[in-house]
């Protein structure tokens, strides 16, 4: 079968909304609709018509379109189970091991609690896609509302776990500010700096940053290296626990 096309549709002031599209047989999700209208319109621009939507997670930047769309299309959502509560007209729920069709592509469900409690991300290997919401960022990971660092870093280390060539949908266009970040923490890898230079020559050309490849967050991303001794060593911890160190990276990004 051949690798889902994927369309990054931006959505709010900063939100990536993506659409999944089988070209063999027509089926089309849409990840995270934060509102209906955007998503619509690429739809509409493509010819395509919608067949599910997935959510990762119950923030409204995320969600707030899933009812206009399910009353439009009359189609199924997908979504954490652990979030029944929080997340409307759930059809179908899932969670950590589950392996579920999106887009008539097998994806298979990681339960990544840290933003929020119920996240989960979903890895579709034979199209190499990762649609991570908001755990996982382009240099970055998501603001630690709900968890804690020792499940964030857990989800992280299952994230990045995945093959290396595996591309990373995010739920914002954060790349920017946090390779600002990133290189604050980090200043001596030299990978970063280059990174971060080629970041800003993308959106200076207002190009989008995301996807990006896991190889090259696992080399750059502060919240990924947590366990690294030269990131531990940056952040003046050498030593200690990698939790400890993601949590003050977190802590430091928070103020930052
Ligand atoms: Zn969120």
């Amino acid at each position: 079968m051949a690798a889902l096309e994927i369309v990054l549709v931006p959505a709010l002031s900063d939100n990536y909304v993506y659409l999944l599209h089988d070209a063999g047989t027509g089926a089309t999700a849409v990840v995270d609709p934060g509102e209906a209208p955007p998503v619509e319109a690429a739809l509409a621009a493509r010819g395509w018509t919608l067949t599910q939507i997935v959510n990762t997670h119950h923030h409204h930047d995320h969600t707030d379109g899933n009812d206009a769309l399910k009353a439009k299309y009359g189609v199924p959502l997908v979504g954490p189970r652990a979030e029944s509560a929080r997340i409307a007209g759930m059809d179908v729920m899932v969670g950590d091991g589950d392996t579920v069709q999106v887009a008539g592509h097998s994806a298979i469900v990681y339960e990544t609690p840290g933003h929020t409690t119920g996240h989960v991300s979903f890895h579709i290997p034979d199209s190499q896609a990762l649609f991570c919401g908001d755990t996982l960022f382009a240099l970055g990971c998501g603001r630690m509302f709900e968890g804690t660092p020792t499940q964030f870093w857990k989800s992280l280390s299952t994230l990045r776990a995945l093959p290396s060539n595996t591309k990373i949908y995010c739920g914002h266009e954060y790349t920017q500010s946090n390779a600002r970040f990133a290189v604050s923490v980090d200043g001596g890898n030299a990978k970063l700096k280059a990174r971060a230079a080629e970041i800003d020559r993308l959106r200076a050309a207002k190009q989008p940053t995301v996807p990006s490849i896991l190889a090259d967050e696992f080399d750059t991303n502060p919240f990924l290296r947590a366990d690294d001794p030269a990131m531990a060593a940056a952040v003046g911890m050498a030593g200690a626990d990698p939790i400890a160190v993601f949590a003050e990276i977190r802590k430091r990004k928070d103020a930052f």
